[in-house]
């Protein structure tokens, strides 16, 4: 690998060919990744939901179907497949899913089976639900997932319960935007607290254990939350405890690809990250390495 090795992103590359609030092609995704000088760019489609009351409102006002949403993951599986072996040469391209925690009881078997189907290179396990309410989707949904839970400290530590259990259950190569909660919780300052911070430190023994890299995702700069997903003390802790980071830019549509990239860089430094964990093809073999993160 050359120079800027770090420049590597494990989850984005959603375009809006495959994926309802994505814009673009898939080819011109991979195109805005390699003017941006990625080494590498891992593609993780969200895998597709597989009941009608898990559409978005948005898909819903489009006429979206569960079996359009699967039909877009069949067609996804193929088209990353050929422009991996296209862009061979240019930019290495990993064919990955973003997985769901939805439904509860089915999760597990649904998603490992999206996995095995299409021989996926690898995963990116996400939290965007607690018990099948949305958490970063509209803030209404969010409200009321704290108020089943019984307020937002009780919903953060559920939270964090979920990420562990996904974990346990997904074992997934990448951990996605761990503390996704902050998108909607207002102020996020309100995530501050004992038992929320004890919660997060389970599920990070949990990802620890199961060697799973965490994503370091800058979609929180995009959101206007100030820093990337995670903050700045879960970052420090999951440092502490030997977690790594990988980079993902979360983008859905070219002008996002490479977004707030060196922004996480000099972040992860100022906070004691000096490596960067990478996922990349060597010799048609997806290898595992860390490199630096400077220049
Ligand atoms: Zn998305
Ligand atoms: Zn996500």
């Amino acid at each position: 690998m050359a120079s800027q090795d770090w420049k590597v992103s494990l989850h984005g590359g959603h375009s809006g060919e495959f994926c309802e609030h994505a814009t673009s092609t898939l080819r011109e995704v991979l195109e805005g990744a390699v003017a941006f000088g990625y080494h590498t760019f891992g593609v993780s489609e969200h895998a597709p939901r597989s009941q009608e009351r898990f559409l978005y409102r948005t898909e819903r006002e489009k006429g979206y179907t569960i079996e359009r949403l699967h039909r877009e993951f069949e067609a996804y599986a193929g088209a990353v497949d050929t422009l991996a072996k296209e862009f061979e040469g240019r930019l290495i391209v990993l064919r990955g899913l973003e997985a769901e925690v939805i439904p509860t009881e089915s999760y597990q078997e649904e998603m490992l089976g999206w996995r095995k189907r299409f021989d996926f290179d690898y995963m990116v396990g996400s939290v965007h639900y607690v018990d099948e309410i949305s958490v970063d989707g509209e803030k209404a949904d969010f409200d009321a997932g704290v108020a089943q839970a019984g307020g937002l400290e009780p919903y953060a530590v559920r939270y964090y319960e979920t990420v562990a259990a996904m974990v346990e259950a997904l074992r997934p190569d990448v951990v996605g935007h761990l503390d996704l909660i902050r998108k909607n919780a207002n102020p996020a300052a309100a995530l501050d607290a004992p038992s929320i911070r004890e919660a997060a430190q389970r599920a990070l023994a949990v990802i620890k254990q199961h060697d799973c890299i965490l994503d370091l995702n800058t979609a929180g700069y995009r959101k206007g939350l100030g820093s990337p997903y995670p903050a700045p003390w879960l970052v420090r802790l999951a440092d502490e405890m030997g977690v790594g980071f990988c980079f993902g830019d979360d983008s859905h549509g070219p002008s996002q690809v490479g977004e707030g990239l060196e922004r996480a860089r000099e972040y992860l430094i100022e906070n004691g990250v000096s490596e960067i964990r990478v996922l990349t093809r060597e010799a048609g073999d997806i290898v595992r390495k860390s490199v630096s993160l400077e220049e």
